[in-house]
């Protein structure tokens, strides 16, 4: 890969924890508009991966470009989600005593002040905006109910529809079905290939049949390094894979 064709490139980039290397000398190059799982035993250091892009985390070595010429390392975690990098942490934290709408509402406004923000954003373009956004996330039938009242699987689907609010260029999903029934994540991986038409998506996820049918590219971490890229069928076939699997 070259810088000029990925969204983020990260080269050569580890961490160390009080003498524990948990990102070792990892790269990694997602191109524009695509979609990416990354999968890996617990301890792989996906979610220290996660929080080296987002700015949570500074790497001890290496680069991580965004847009092929930002130095995301450089820029602290405010900066880097006004780049256009939106993060959805595994566990739901929506607006529960507002709207499902009204949610949507807020995250358009980029809601300091859940008041100001109801009061100010009420307009046809916002209106539109918000429909647009709720069918994409399944929830046009229940607009009008409470967060609080949804399903879990729901609110994940709302809290990435806040995420969409915010018009991220990344999106990046931290384990989207985890808790969700069968039925929720069979819906939430059409839904994310909605969205991947549209945005770059690293998708984090542990549930194999829900990686599949995303139908995207894997990347298998392991010891904080890339242990094999390459389709679902590819990498659950690579013997090294196995091995990390098995424990072996
Ligand atoms: P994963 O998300 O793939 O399960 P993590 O990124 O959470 O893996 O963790 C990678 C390794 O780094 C683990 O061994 C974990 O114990 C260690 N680790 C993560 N964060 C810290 C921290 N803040 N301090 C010390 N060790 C950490």
């Amino acid at each position: 890969p070259t810088l000029t064709n990925t969204v983020l490139y990260l080269d050569g980039v580890s961490v160390t924890f009080d003498g524990f290397r948990a990102i070792n000398k990892l790269s990694l190059a997602i191109a524009p508009g695509e979609m990416r799982a990354i999968i890996g035993p617990n301890g792989a250091g996906k979610t220290t991966m996660m929080d080296i892009i987002t700015g949570k985390t500074r790497p001890d070595e290496g680069e991580v470009f965004f847009g092929g010429m930002i130095d995301l390392t450089m820029l602290d975690e405010a900066e880097i989600a006004a780049l256009g990098i939106g993060r959805k942490f595994q566990k739901p934290t929506v607006f529960e005593s507002h709207t499902v709408a009204d949610n949507i509402r807020l995250a358009l406004a980029g809601a300091r002040s859940p008041f100001s923000a109801l009061f100010g954003a009420r307009n046809r373009i916002a209106e539109e905006r918000i429909d647009t956004i709720l069918s994409t996330v399944r929830l046009t039938e229940h607009r009008g109910r409470l967060a609080a009242d949804l399903s879990h699987g729901q609110k994940q689907w709302l809290e990435i529809g806040m995420l969409l609010a915010q018009d991220p260029k990344l999106l990046l999903v931290d384990e989207p079905v985890a808790g969700m029934t069968d039925a929720e994540t069979a819906e939430t991986a059409h839904l994310l290939k909605e969205i991947a038409r549209e945005h770059s998506v690293v998708v984090v996820e542990h549930d194999m049949a829900f990686v599949r049918d995303l139908g995207c590219k894997v990347t298998v971490l392991h010891e904080g390094s890339v242990l094999a890229e390459g389709s679902i069928d590819a990498v659950s076939a690579n013997e090294r894979v196995i091995e990390v699997y098995l424990g072996r």
